[in-house]
């Protein structure tokens, strides 16, 4: 029978880089999947449903959430954001590290009902660095950008509701310090 795997949770404010950190942590892990969350907002250029999101209507939405089907969900700028269930167990019953890429609302949901969880805050270097980075990717408009910078405060503000943080200075080091982590996590008598 294999071991259940490990559920872990990262947040960061919007523009930190965390899909970057992950794709290279995925890459480099073959025994470890990303959730692939359900959303309300348009899909962006490039964006396909079912890979990147399951783009839902509202109501789609709504009704996942009455049905149950939600292990977390949260309204972020606007739109509504959630982790269907299913996928998550039946990865974790596989064996599978499961990563959740989510915002602070959904990780302390995620707290009360998986406590066996580890959660991982990433922070950037700096807040100019996070402006910059928001910016030059070139993704949202100038009041989204606004928004986004505005809510990272009161996200920053959560870190030290997390296990660890990690500041993404550079890729390789964010990514080194998130291997270390799991690594220990796999190894402490909490996950045996
Ligand atoms: P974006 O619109 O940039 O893809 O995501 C906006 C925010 O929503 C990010 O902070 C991202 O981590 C968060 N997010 C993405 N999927 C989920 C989810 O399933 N649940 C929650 N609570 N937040 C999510």
């Amino acid at each position: 029978m294999n071991k259940r795997g490990l559920l872990i949770v990262l947040s960061g404010p919007s523009g930190v880089g965390k899909g970057t950190v992950l794709r290279s942590y995925l890459e480099k892990n073959p025994g470890a999947r990303l959730s692939i969350s359900a959303t309300t907002r348009q899909p962006r250029t490039g964006e396909v449903s079912g890979v990147h999101y399951y783009f839902l209507t509202e109501k789609e939405f709504d009704k996942k959430i009455e049905q149950n089907e939600m292990l977390e969900y949260a309204t972020y700028s606007g739109h509504q954001y959630g982790t269907p269930r299913e996928p998550v167990e039946q990865m974790l019953e596989d064996g599978l590290d499961v990563i959740l890429e989510i915002e602070v609302q959904g990780a302390m949901q995620i707290k009360e009902s998986c406590p066996d969880a580890i959660f991982i805050f990433i922070m950037p270097p700096n807040m100019q660095e996070l402006t910059r980075r928001l910016v030059d990717r070139k993704t949202e408009d100038e009041e989204t950008i606004r928004r986004r910078l505005e809510r990272s405060h009161s996200e920053i503000a959560m870190a030290k509701e997390y296990d660890y943080v990690v500041i993404n200075d550079t890729i390789d080091n964010a990514l080194e310090k998130l291997d270390a982590i799991v690594c220990a996590q796999k190894c402490s008598m909490n996950h045996m």
